[in-house]
């Protein structure tokens, strides 16, 4: 069985390593890095720089901890430097690991002549690959507002962010998401100017409230300047000022303007609707099995939209892959070729169990629903909140402003959600996420003796005072 597989970020590459475990063979075409968006210039970038961010912050705030230290000064090209190598060596750890895996990569642009074939286009000329499985994992690109000329020299995006030698010493974001929020977090802290523009009234849109009001209020602390309720109607530059004009009037100048409003599924002029394949706008539409409308044929990732995160489009790579080659395999030797579509399809992905992060400071991280959104789907539940100001161990990081708040299910105790704002809470959601995952209860987590001093016994207290809540 020959499995292709278009576009190697976290999707894809998760997709082929998996097809090819399973005995398949596998081509992975790729236009560009391998690693993707994730890896060049999304989660890892911004991690290592949100890493010195971090530094530059806390020597900022050392005279606190009876440190006195002089104010960090920030070499943007040693930063980029130190960036480029993490990447380039993740990237050699991928190419290695897909050598092993006896992967054949392509390097090209891949469109689809039909359903079974892709056409690459290389500095070689063209090749097509017949596939009897495809798997599509082209990503996503940059969503662009029609009020803001992405042509103008200081107008970035995440990808000019990720990539330019220069840390900016005034900057107006468009967007106070996720992707807004860790800029202005790290462009702060080494001492910019920082205004965030949100269209709607709150951060972190589709959070729970008081992860936002949480998030905004620590944010503020640190200097930045919220906008809320208020679009970029117009941004201009003249020399080296962006000018960036609101609806209340308000006109903002900045050096950069840095637009984070978002991405969407990148597809357009490969092929895919002229194959047969059905589509909503930019996304190619799936089952929960990742089965397009097309015998055979695959998409997974931010191709097809929901949680654009790498975690995200790395299951669905791996569940996919599982799923075309079981299927395949199965159907050859039952003669049911022809019939793919409809015979029983295999795994799926529980979303609900899958965590969610900002690497802002204090960390933020959430898993499953919030209190409003399970009343919303009619469930009866509790909710439980164990402040960081009572922790010892957030207390000596000098964190202690967030909480863990647990939303359990009326009765059974079974965890329904968790919002973490807070020191590690990237790390700590992962106990909740474990546990939801298989179905341990409030009073599971509750029961398990957590470490003293650390932070996660926040976790444990929150779940204990969820169970009582809940009479489990
Ligand atoms: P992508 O990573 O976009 O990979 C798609 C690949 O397909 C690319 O390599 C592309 O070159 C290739 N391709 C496209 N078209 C073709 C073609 N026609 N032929 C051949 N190849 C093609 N997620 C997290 O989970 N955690 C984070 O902390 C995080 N931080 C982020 C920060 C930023 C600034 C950004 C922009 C994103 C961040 N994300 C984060 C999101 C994450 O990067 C994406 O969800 C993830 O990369 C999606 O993986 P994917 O494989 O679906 O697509």
């Amino acid at each position: 069985m020959h499995v292709v597989v278009l576009g190697g970020g976290p999707g894809g590459t998760a997709a082929a390593l998996e097809a090819a475990r399973l005995g398949a063979k596998v081509t992975l075409i790729e236009k560009e890095f391998l690693g993707g968006t994730c890896l060049n210039w999304g989660c890892v970038p911004t991690k290592t720089v949100l890493r010195s961010a971090r530094i530059a912050w806390d020597a900022h705030n050392a005279a606190e901890y009876g440190l006195m230290l002089p104010k960090a000064g920030v070499e943007a090209e040693r930063l980029m430097e130190r960036k480029e190598s993490i990447v380039e060596e993740l990237r050699s750890q991928i190419e290695s690991q897909t050598a092993r895996a006896k992967i054949d990569v392509v390097y090209g642009e891949g469109r689809l002549l039909d359903a079974a074939t892709v056409r690459v286009t290389n500095a070689d000329g063209e090749t097509d690959y017949h596939a009897d499985a495809l798997v599509l994992a082209t990503g996503s690109e940059v969503f662009r507002l029609p009020s803001i000329d992405h042509g103008l020299e200081r107008v970035w995006t995440s990808h000019e962010a990720t990539s330019v030698l220069a840390i900016p010493e005034t900057v107006l974001i468009v967007g106070g998401g996720v992707i807004g929020l860790e800029f202005a977090c790290a462009y702060a802290s080494f001492g910019a100017m920082v205004h965030v523009v949100e269209l709607t009234p709150n951060v972190l849109p589709g959070n729970d409230k008081r992860v936002q009001r949480a998030a905004q209020e620590a944010l503020e602390k640190m200097g930045i300047v919220f906008h809320l309720g208020q679009a970029a109607t117009s941004v201009t530059q003249r020399g080296e000022h962006m000018y960036t004009e609101l609806p209340d009037g308000q006109v903002i100048e900045t050096d950069y303007v840095l637009s984070a409003v978002g991405r969407k599924p990148l597809s357009e002029g490969f092929g895919f609707p002229e194959a047969g394949i059905e589509m909503d706008r930019a996304a190619v539409r799936t089952d929960e099995y990742f089965r397009t409308n097309v015998t055979g044929v695959y998409a997974i990732g931010d191709l097809i939209g929901g949680m654009m995160l790498a975690h995200v489009a790395e299951e669905e790579g791996v569940i996919a892959a599982r799923n075309a080659v079981r299927l395949y395999e199965f159907a050859e030797a039952e003669g049911l070729l022809a019939k793919l579509m409809h015979l029983p399809a295999l795994e799926k992905i529980d979303y609900s169990c899958v965590p969610a992060c900002v690497y802002t400071f204090p960390e933020i991280s959430v898993v499953g629903s919030s209190r409003d959104s399970a009343k919303e789907r009619g469930l009866n539940v509790v909710q439980a909140v164990s402040k960081y100001a009572a922790n010892g161990k957030a207390l000596g990081e000098g964190e202690a402003e967030g909480f863990v708040q647990i939303v359990a299910e009326m009765g059974t105790g079974a965890i329904v959600g968790c919002q973490i704002v807070g020191p590690h809470a990237v790390e700590t959601i992962h106990e909740i996420a474990l546990a939801k995952r298989h179905k341990l209860t409030v009073r599971d987590v509750a029961e398990a003796v957590h470490a003293h001093p650390t932070v996660s016994e926040a976790i444990r207290l929150a779940c204990a005072d969820a169970a009582a809540k809940c009479g489990v």
